[in-house]
C-alpha cells in the first residue's frame, strides 16, 4: 500500500484527515483525483456498516486502497437521532443552519433537561480487492447547546459542547477540535493501524 484514498468530497473533512494523517508514511490521494467515482448510497444500519460499504466500493471503483467512513451525530433524548441519517435529517438540499434549527426544535419539545449527545466517526480501510482490513470508531461525547453559537467548522459543530468546555466546536478553535474530536480518535486509530502495517512490511 503505497497510495491511500480518502473517500470523501467534504472539503471540511479532507482538510482534517490530511492533517491527522499528514504524518504516516504513504501517498493520500482523494476523491478529487477521481472525478468519475461514484459514491454509493448509505443503506446501513449503523454508522460502521456505512464505512466499510464506502471504503469497498471506493477501492473497487479505484484500484487503490481505501479509506471510508460516516460520522453523525446521536442525541440521547431523541433515541439517538439524527444518527447515520445526520446529513439528511432536514430532508436532501437542506443547509446546516437548516438541520441545526430542526435539531434544536425537536430538542425542545422532549420533556426532560437531557441534552446528552456524542459524535460518531466510523472509518474503515479496504484493500485495492475491496477486502475489508481494518475498521475502527472514535466517539467525542457532549451536550447540545440551547442556541448555535461560533463559526469555526461545519455540521452541528455550533450546538456541541464537547465534555471538558464550555463553548460549542463552532466557537472552539480547530486545533482543540483537532485533538478531542470522535473523527480525531478514529484517525488516531488508523495511523496505529497504518504504523503497524508498514512495521510489519519492513
Ligand atoms: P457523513 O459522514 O458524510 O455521512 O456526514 C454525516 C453528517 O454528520 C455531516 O453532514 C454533519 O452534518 C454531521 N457531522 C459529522 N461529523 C461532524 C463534525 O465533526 N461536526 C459537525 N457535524 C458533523
Amino acid at each position: 500500500m503505497s497510495e491511500l484514498l480518502i473517500a470523501t468530497k467534504n472539503v471540511g473533512k479532507i482538510k482534517e484527515l490530511e492533517e491527522l494523517l499528514a504524518d504516516a508514511p504513504i501517498r493520500l490521494r482523494s476523491l478529487n483525483d477521481f472525478p468519475k467515482a461514484f459514491e454509493p448510497e448509505e443503506p446501513g444500519a449503523t454508522f460502521a456498516a456505512n464505512a466499510v460499504l464506502k471504503a469497498r466500493s471506493y477501492a473497487l471503483q479505484t484500484g487503490l486502497w481505501a479509506l471510508g467512513d460516516d460520522s453523525g451525530l446521536e442525541v440521547e433524548a431523541l433515541g439517538g437521532a439524527p444518527g447515520v441519517l445526520s446529513a439528511r435529517y432536514a430532508g436532501t438540499g437542506a443547509t446546516d443552519a437548516e438541520r441545526i434549527e430542526k435539531l434544536l426544535k425537536e430538542l425542545s419539545k422532549v420533556r426532560e433537561e437531557n441534552r446528552r449527545a456524542r459524535f460518531v466517526c466510523a472509518a474503515a480501510i479496504a484493500r485495492a480487492t475491496g477486502e475489508i482490513e481494518f475498521v475502527a470508531e472514535g466517539v467525542c461525547s457532549g451536550s447540545i447547546a440551547l442556541a448555535a453559537s461560533g463559526a469555526n467548522g461545519f455540521g452541528y459543530d455550533p450546538v456541541f459542547v464537547p465534555d471538558g468546555f464550555s463553548e460549542t466546536f463552532g466557537a472552539l478553535s480547530n486545533n482543540i477540535k483537532q485533538q478531542i474530536s470522535h473523527r480525531a480518535r478514529a484517525s488516531q486509530k488508523i495511523i496505529q493501524y497504518l504504523r503497524r502495517f508498514y512495521a510489519a512490511a519492513g
